[in-house]
């Protein structure tokens, strides 16, 4: 029995060499013992037993305690080298035993049962002691053995699939759809999503099982932002762009309200339209107040108030994500508001700076992009169904650059000029910024006509660009020229920052008058950042309706006569 650890001697000394005289087995030892017996003694008790048994002999008594010590010596170390085995043979043992599987914890089913999901299947699994079940939260990985039993938990996933929120169903479960074509899945929520708000369009990353949403990634946040709500936007709100407001209500306000006649006249009726023109002039403005209007006239004759949905965003913002991003944008775009539209929203879509997205192909520089979202955008605007609550408005400076194929009927196929303001048109504008109830040191008539006519004055101090043309002639714009609502609204605030201004420095309550507003019309044309701050031609070009083949050069007066005193 190489393997046998020697049993401790119990009843007689270890240490002894001899069996001590008056030992109660002494009488025992001296005798014959069975096999039995001497198995069940010690290698240093069988020894002594045989030490007992030679009385006398000195020498021999001598060489045995020799004996004894070598023997013990020998069976510590026997017993070292039994412990480093056996601790060996556990490493062994580990390091052969199979892998844990890691499963993702769905709940408790009893007290020592747990409902887990491992690759695509789900098990009912036994929960090791160690373990409670109840401490565990839902969405955590756990560690299964072989028999599948729970024996270990340790943190939540870092990765997995992404997948985005088309809806919120009971008990806490989300509806996912993702971009891979698969259809959709219904999953439940982790602990750590538990009390989250989530939305629809948030996107959420899912345990590997794919059974379990756990937290929200952020790029949800770019569908917050372009969604805007509209604020009180009568027609009245905006001046000077009566035939634009006609134009659109002609498009989009009288199909809604008199729905069976156009039907009956068989008349086409568009989905969305396309305004274009200079930047500041009131295309954003001219978008929000027609989603207001439409659903204040449907409330006047209907009594029905529908809910808003107005989504804005930037051909840019579109343009500059990564590969496949673009498409995948403008398809949730379209999404969301025929969702919202199903609802009983009227759902609007506005893209401002169209052309970057929607531009002509050839040519461009986002020519690999444009080539399929061109294409997209067509298709998913057939598939709108005309009143159908779903509104799109394309914004653009330069229209001339849309693909044709987005403006053919059926598609957006209105086109309404946003001009820049006249004289009368920006009278009316200013009237509308300098509100009766403000302090003002005039009529808000008389001073909007003040100022109306300063800035329209053909006076040397309004001369602001230069234009020379191909055929050698020289021409002056006047700030007139380059007029918009965006500059007018930006004087009025720049006039009232003057008026508080004195009001603090005099402690008066002084009013704003003619002074401010001319002040603020000069500083507007110096100082703003509505024109470029370039000399370059072609940026000043898009602020003009000048053919750029006739135009030579156009810059801005102003800094051509640097140094020059400033008449205002
Ligand atoms: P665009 O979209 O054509 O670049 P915006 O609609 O964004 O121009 O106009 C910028 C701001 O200028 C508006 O928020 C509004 O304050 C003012 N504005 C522009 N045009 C008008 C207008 N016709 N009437 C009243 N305010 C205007």
């Amino acid at each position: 029995m190489a393997n046998r650890r020697e049993p401790k001697p119990g009843k007689s000394d270890p240490d002894s060499p001899l069996p001590s005289p008056g030992d109660d087995q002494d009488q025992a030892w001296h005798g014959v013992l069975s096999r039995e017996n001497l198995e069940a003694l010690s290698t240093l008790q069988l020894l002594d037993l045989i030490a007992s048994k030679v009385p006398g002999q000195r020498a021999v008594l001598l060489d045995l305690v020799y004996l004894r010590e070598r023997l013990s010596a020998l069976e510590e170390m026997n017993d070292q080298a039994r412990e480093a085995l056996e601790k060996f043979e556990e490493i062994v043992a580990k390091l052969r035993s199979p892998a844990f599987r890691i499963g993702t914890f769905l709940g408790v089913v009893e007290k020592d049962q747990a409902h887990v999901a491992i690759g695509g299947t789900e098990y009912v699994c036994r929960v090791d002691p160690k373990v409670i079940p109840t401490e565990l939260s839902t969405g955590q990985r756990v560690l299964c053995n072989e028999a599948f039993a729970v024996v270990g938990a340790f943190g939540f996933d870092a990765g997995g699939p992404i997948a985005r929120v088309e809806d919120l169903l009971s008990e806490g479960r989300i509806r996912l759809v993702n971009d891979t074509g698969l259809a959709p899945i219904v999953v439940c929520r982790s602990a750590l999503l538990a009390k989250e708000k989530l939305k629809p369009g948030h996107e959420v990353r899912l345990d590997p099982s794919q059974r379990v949403a756990l937290e929200v990634v952020g790029t949800s946040k770019r569908i917050d932002r372009s969604l805007e709500s509209v604020s009180v936007l009568p027609w009245s709100s905006i001046g000077g762009q009566e035939e634009a407001v006609r134009a659109i209500r002609d498009a989009i306000e009288l199909p809604y309200l008199h729905r069976d006649l156009f039907r009956r006249f068989e008349h086409s009726i568009p989905k969305g339209f396309l305004l274009h023109g200079p930047p500041g002039c009131g295309k954003t403005l001219l978008g929000k107040a027609t989603a207001y209007n439409l659903r204040e006239q449907i409330r006047t004759a209907t009594g029905v108030e529908r809910p808003q949905f107005f989504l804005h965003v930037k051909g840019p913002e579109i343009l500059n994500m990564w590969v496949g991003e673009s498409e995948r944008q403008v398809r949730d775009l379209f999404a969301q508001c025929r969702e919202r539209a199903v609802e009983g929203a009227l759902a609007f879509l506005f893209i401002d700076e169209a052309e970057s997205i929607l531009g002509t192909r050839r040519g461009s520089r986002s020519q690999s992009i444009l080539s399929t979202l061109v294409p997209m955008f067509c298709t998913e605007m057939d598939g709108l169904e005309p009143l159908q609550n779903v509104v799109v408005i394309l914004a653009s400076n330069r229209a001339d650059l849309i693909d044709p194929a987005i403006l053919r009927p059926g598609r957006i196929d209105r086109k309404i000029r946003v001009r820049r303001p006249d004289r009368e048109g920006a009278e009316a504008i200013y009237r509308i910024y300098l509100k009766e109830g403000i302090p003002l040191a005039e009529t808000a008539a008389s001073l909007a006509a003040g100022i109306t006519e300063r800035h329209y004055a053909r006076t040397q101090s309004n001369e602001f660009l230069e234009v020379t043309y191909r055929s050698g002639r020289r021409d002056v714009l006047y700030r007139g020229d380059l007029n918009s609502g965006a500059v007018i609204a930006a004087v009025v605030e720049r006039a009232k920052a003057l008026a508080i201004q004195r009001s603090i420095d005099t402690r008066t309550d002084s009013a704003l008058g003619r002074d401010d507003l001319f002040e603020a019309l000069s500083r507007e044309y110096s100082e703003n950042d509505l024109f470029p701050t370039t000399e370059i031609t072609e940026d000043w070009l898009k602020l003009t309706d000048f053919d750029p083949e006739s135009v030579v050069r156009l810059g801005p007066i102003r800094q051509k006569k640097a140094g020059a005193p400033s008449v205002v």
